[in-house]
């Protein structure tokens, strides 16, 4: 490396010269990560004060906690309740060095990465680059709905349905004003399972305040889903009283549909049923998101990379993978472990510690996965509970997801400011403000992240 960074200081003719990324000169090894997701900041915490130097990239300068995301689309909470900037989490680590950079190529010959601000030479590489939407390819429905994989999307989705909410209190055409306030959710996991829920109390609760002029029966939410079960990962306990629980709520649920196609104002089924909707919230599946320059040979199902128990891609020495790209294929685990926060931060700390080790020369044991257990809040005061051979479902369910969400968001103002929001809408159920900041254009490009508002 030719930058010199004696006494802190970057030269700038060096910079100038050179297409890398500037960082400090070390001896010390060099360990990269890609990705700040829930992988890649454990990660990091194990290996802040040690005696490598750690350079993480991301193409956002935050850290997301995407369990809260439908929260901030039905106007629960403010963006910047559960978001946290790197710079902030990594303030006083010595060794650590956040560079705002998407890396487009791996060149694993010459132990390298290429990013869009330009190069970074690592000793060892890891991938903790997440996941994002997997539309299933059905063009018609990625041009048309909307996604929740970050912060963005949320805020479209809440831009989306404040605006189409007020569409319909200026349209006299029925059909448009049904088709503005019908609400179609794809998938039955967690996150369509909550968002359908919040979305219903906002009907049940909002609706009828803000918008006096519309019957409380205006809002119609369908939850689709395309197998016979909600929340299908949990025990039968879990599902069926989700499926209670939502159905309470009036959301209709319809099991053992699929979508097959969107045109932006009309649902299609596989079996031929079809939903007058302008607002489709798709989180029926993901797909692993990593730059080039990784063998196809070692990406299985849904686009993630093949790891042994060390973590370790197939064929290499020293780059890992982490989190939700990583599928962890063994006898125990043919499909790999599940791809959830627990997962990615459990991979994140061992991988700290077997780095140190793998570095002094010592072996480290296989990486072993230990499941805490399972929650999902449906509505406010409702949640499912899967703890090993407890499984419970109601208040108390809703009280430990609340405990645990609140003690996992980054931030000590974020949980704050969490907990502030819960504890004001528990009583009064109100949310936060509903404003329309920007003015979402529904457009063939929404699950972009560029293009969705107009200028
Ligand atoms: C709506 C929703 C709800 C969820 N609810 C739950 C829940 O209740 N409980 C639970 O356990 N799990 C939940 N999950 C899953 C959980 O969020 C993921 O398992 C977890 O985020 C995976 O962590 P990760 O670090 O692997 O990836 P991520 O958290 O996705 O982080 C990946 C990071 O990599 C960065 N990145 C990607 N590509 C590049 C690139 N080329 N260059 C630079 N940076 C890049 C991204 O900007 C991001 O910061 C939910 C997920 C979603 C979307």
């Amino acid at each position: 490396m030719n930058v010199n960074h004696s006494n802190n200081k970057i030269t700038e003719t060096a910079c100038k010269i050179t297409d890398e990324i500037c960082l400090p000169d070390s001896d010390l090894p060099r360990i990269v990560i890609i990705g700040g997701g829930f992988a890649g900041l454990a990660l990091v915490e194990k290996l802040k004060h040690q005696e490598v130097q750690v350079v993480l990239l991301d193409k956002n300068n935050f850290h997301q906690f995407q369990p809260l995301l439908y929260q901030v689309a039905t106007s629960a909470l403010e963006p910047d309740s559960i978001v946290f900037p790197f710079r902030k989490q990594i303030n006083g680590y010595k060794n650590v060095f956040f560079r705002l950079a998407e890396v487009e190529e791996i060149q694993a010959d010459s132990n390298t990465i290429m990013t869009n601000k330009g190069s970074v030479s690592y000793d060892y590489l890891v991938l903790a680059t997440g996941t994002t939407t997997n539309f299933f390819g059905m063009d018609s429905v990625a041009k048309n709905s909307l996604g929740m994989k970050d912060i963005r999307d949320s805020l479209n989705i809440r831009h989306m349905m404040l605006q189409n909410l007020e569409q319909a209190a200026i349209t006299c055409d029925d059909d448009e004003r049904d088709a503005l306030t019908n609400f179609v959710i794809v998938g039955g996991g967690p996150a369509g399972v909550e968002m359908a829920g919040a979305l219903a109390e906002f009907c049940k609760y909002i609706l009828p305040k803000d918008y006096p002029e519309y019957p409380s029966s205006i809002m119609n939410i369908y939850l689709i889903e395309a197998i016979d079960d909600l929340l299908s990962t949990m025990s039968d306990k879990a599902s069926s009283k989700t499926l209670k629980y939502l159905e309470d709520l009036n959301v209709k649920v319809l099991l053992n549909e699929a979508v097959s196609n969107y045109d932006g104002n009309e649902v299609t089924t596989k079996s031929g049923k079809t939903i007058l909707a302008k607002n489709l919230i798709w989180t029926a599946g993901v797909k692993g998101q990593f730059p080039k320059g990784i063998d196809k040979k070692h990406v299985v199902k849904d686009n993630r990379i093949k790891t042994g128990s060390f973590l370790m891609v197939e064929g290499s020495k020293n780059i890992f993978a982490i989190g939700d790209i990583a599928a962890v294929i063994s006898k125990k685990t043919p499909k790999g472990h599940p791809q959830v926060a627990q997962t990615a931060i459990q991979q994140g700390k061992w991988l700290g510690n077997s780095l140190l080790k793998i570095i002094k020369n010592e072996s480290p044991k296989p990486f072993e996965y230990k499941d805490k257990g399972s929650l999902a809040t449906v509505g406010k005061r409702k949640a499912v509970a899967d703890l090993g051979k407890m499984k419970f479902a109601g208040y108390f369910a809703w009280l430990l997801w609340s405990i645990v969400h609140l003690m996992s968001i980054s931030g000590f103002r974020n949980k704050l400011m969490v907990g502030f929001n819960w504890a004001v809408s528990y009583f009064t159920y109100e949310k936060s403000n509903r404003l329309i900041i920007r003015n979402f254009k529904p457009t063939s490009s929404q699950t972009k992240e560029s293009g969705q508002y107009e200028s």
